[in-house]
């Protein structure tokens, strides 16, 4: 029995290849975990370092909290169960399983007692006598289970064990491991292609593609809220239809175009879950699962506005059910549909099919995550303010201030003054009875939740935002719809995006990339010569005077202090080229990277601490690579640099200003509010009073019920 807990794990193999990025997962005691993808996506990969069988190249695995990176892979308390499993031809199947305990010189009354258990849990008691050979491929498979089972492992791991079986027996041995999970109450963790086996086995599924994990959770909230396309399409079969669709509003109600000729109508109840209400008017892709696409009569006649036009193109009965192959104008590849098999069809049929809206998918056709469900961040309008002797980050009523480990971590002193995107984790939102000691309070209004099995996603409006805040809080959370909510954030959970959309906190305290040296003119060629304090040296000159840099000196003058920013490098070829002298080469240490952008941690010649580098669109590198960095000329600034805390100092005057200008604006808009609320709820007191008399004047009337919460947040007032 054990948990495991894997953190930014890497695997690059010699060569480059980097077949497992950045994994995080923490298992508990007792899950049955899958690792599913196509092949070469990784999944053994991760296994096999689990198990010790690969070095780790980043990262760190905790079997119960001790580390083992280093742990050999006997001493993990692990049992491994591969596709090939080798069973010793020439010994029984009491041996085989025996085998490994008498090498660890078990006693043979132990011995004894675990075999016969193992084969009682496995139903092959009967079998104990027997060669390998004289064994069906299942039988085989469960000798090796065996083996495994009596060394009694913390966790096992089973790489595609059931691969080599024919289907009928693949289907009964899968209902077989699941049961022995039960029966062993230890943790598995299981790797398999085949997205049935992921979806019956396992009590999470962590789903992967290109080494990179694309979403952990049970197979039912994959299936149901799959965070993007991949896993969308992935789980399921027949795969989900992908419509190229422009959603558009009309009459308060949400609907989705496709093609010239068909519209559907997606209702409320799940148009509310759209976390991006600017995509309304824009092209997207609609997601509808075969079971979705309805050719029942009664269901087509009580959806007219979720009917689409369609012709049968290929038939195929399964006898339970059929499978349709559907033309519809505006959808290059087929439709499919899953139907009652009592219908027939015929080639060329015209049909009208009901799509079941009310479980469609919305997802970004550029970014391919899904625009319904819950979003890795919520994403709100903010400034960031250097005032209160600090740095704040700004918007509604609402005021942040930055503690002095998140101010050491901004990668971008341009944002201090300026707007940006105050980006908050569902899960970093608490709510009264988490709150922490320095948490800060939002005040919202809870509208509306989505269960999922590890977590409620909250729906809330607050002051200053446009869309719905969503907050992930426990399964017994209870939810009060239309009611004040009190959301508390730790300003440490804090992440930010500048106005280039750039997520400028970093995991890490940013370095300066400081060092000192002598800064040389000849001929219009100026040139930098830096040493460390560790003996490495480094040289960048360019010619370039039209890049000019202000107050650069042209006398020789030694030791003197040079800071290079650390949005001023490159990895772009062409820039290299351009200026092949403005290069710095040293060894990748860390990378923190958010989707295609990375904070790059460069060991490098010329500078005593690793140099940070911000690099846009980041591809192609790992942790341990060599690395050469193009260096934007102006980027190389001579003096002292600033700390970030010094940089929020220099900017309280100007701060103070903003943060008053600010709190007026919003003073102001809260009048405006209060105003409109007034005028709203005047003729409202008119009307209770009315009903009130009425009410007196017959007792048996009904008390006008409390208005339900709004569908759709109303958009906020421009200042
Ligand atoms: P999966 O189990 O998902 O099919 P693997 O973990 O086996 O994928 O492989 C992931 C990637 O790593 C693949 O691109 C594969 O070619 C590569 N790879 C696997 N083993 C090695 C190796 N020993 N040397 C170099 N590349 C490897």
């Amino acid at each position: 029995m054990a948990n495991l807990s894997l953190r930014h794990i890497y695997k690059v193999y010699s060569g480059g290849v980097r077949a497992v990025s950045d994994f995080n997962l923490e298992i508990d005691d007792k899950e049955f975990i899958v690792f599913v993808g196509p092949s070469g996506c990784g999944k053994s990969t991760t296994l096999r370092m689990i198990a010790g069988l690969e070095d780790i190249s980043a990262g760190e695995l905790y079997i119960d909290d001790k580390l083992v990176n280093d742990v050999e892979p006997k001493d993990r308390d692990i049992a491994m169960v591969f596709q090939n499993y080798a069973l010793y031809p020439h010994m029984t199947v009491y041996d085989n399983m025996a085998f490994g305990l008498r090498l660890r010189h078990v006693p043979a009354k132990v011995i004894d007692e675990k075999v016969q258990e193992a084969a009682e849990i496995l139903g092959i008691k009967h079998l104990l006598e027997r060669r390998p050979k004289a064994l069906s491929g299942g039988q085989r498979q469960r000798v090796a289970l065996g083996r495994a089972i009596v060394r009694e492992p913390k966790v096992f791991l089973l790489d595609e064990p059931l691969s080599n079986l024919d289907a009928k027996l693949r289907v009964q041995m899968r209902t077989e491991i699941t049961k022995i999970h039960h029966r062993l109450a230890t943790t598995f963790i299981y790797v398999t292609h085949d997205q049935t086996e992921a979806m019956t086995m396992g009590t999470r599924i962590v789903v992967m593609k290109d080494g990179i994990v694309q979403q952990v959770d049970t197979p039912t909230t994959l299936y149901d809220n799959p965070a993007n396309l991949f896993v969308a399409c992935f789980l399921g079969s027949p795969q989900m239809n992908i419509f190229k669709a422009r959603l558009v509003e009309e009459n308060g109600e949400l609907y989705a175009q496709i093609g010239e000729t068909n519209k559907v109508l997606i209702p409320k109840s799940r148009a509310k879950r759209l976390i991006d209400t600017s995509v309304i008017g824009t092209e997207v892709l609609l997601g509808i699962r075969p079971e979705d696409v309805h050719y029942e009569q009664m269901l087509v006649e009580a959806h007219p506005d979720s009917v689409i036009n369609a012709t049968v193109d290929v038939i195929e009965n399964l006898g339970n059910e059929t499978i349709l192959y559907l033309n519809v104008e505006g959808k290059d590849d087929y439709t499919i549909a899953r139907v009652n098999s009592r219908y027939t069809f015929a080639q060329g049929d015209e049909v009208k099919m009901y799509l079941a809206t009310e479980h469609a998918h919305v997802f970004d056709p550029t970014t391919e995550l899904t625009l319904m469900g819950v979003p890795d961040y919520n994403r709100i309008p903010a400034q960031l303010v250097a005032a209160e002797e600090g740095l704040c980050v700004m918007f509604g009523d609402t005021c942040i201030k930055l503690p002095e480990t998140v101010v050491s971590r901004i990668t971008d002193q341009w944002a201090i003054n300026n707007k940006v995107t105050l980006a908050l984790a569902p899960g970093a939102i608490k709510t009264e009875e988490a709150r922490g000691e320095n948490d800060v309070l939002i005040e919202g209004v809870a509208e509306f939740f989505d269960n999922y099995p590890r977590y409620k996603a909250v729906y809330a409006t607050i002051p200053g935002a446009e869309n719905y805040v969503i907050a992930a809080r426990p399964l017994d959370y209870e939810f009060v719809g239309g009611e004040k909510i009190n959301l508390y954030v730790n300003p440490e959970d804090v992440q930010l995006f500048n106005e280039s959309g750039e997520r400028i906190v970093a995991d890490k305290p940013v370095t300066y990339n400081a060092t000192s040296g002598t800064v040389t003119e000849a001929a219009q060629v100026y040139s930098y010569k830096f040493a460390a304090n560790n003996g490495t040296k480094a040289r960048l000159s360019f010619s370039n005077v039209e890049a000019g840099l202000p107050g650069l000196a042209t006398t020789t003058e030694e030791d003197r202090p040079i800071h290079i920013l650390s949005r001023g490098f490159t990895i772009d070829k062409n820039d290299i080229s351009k200026n092949s002298k403005m290069v710095i080469v040293g060894n990748i240490t860390a990378l923190d990277e958010y989707r295609r952008d990375a904070v790059v941690t460069v060991a490098a010649s010329g500078f005593d601490e690793p140099i940070t580098a911000i690099i846009r669109d980041f591809s192609g590198y790992n942790v341990g690579d060599k690395i050469k960095l193009g260096v934007n000329p102006g980027a190389v600034k001579v003096g002292k640099h600033m700390t970030n805390a010094e940089a929020v100092v220099a900017a309280q005057s100007e701060g103070e200003i903003r943060y008053k200008e600010i709190k007026a604006a919003r003073e102001h808009e809260r009048e405006l509010e209060n105003t409109a609320k007034a005028a709203a709820a005047k003729p409202q007191k008119e009307q209770a009073a009315t009903e009130e008399t009425a009410a007196k004047k017959a007792p048996a009337a009904k008390k006008p019920t409390a208005a339900k919460a709004p569908v759709k947040k109303p958009t906020a007032k421009k200042k």
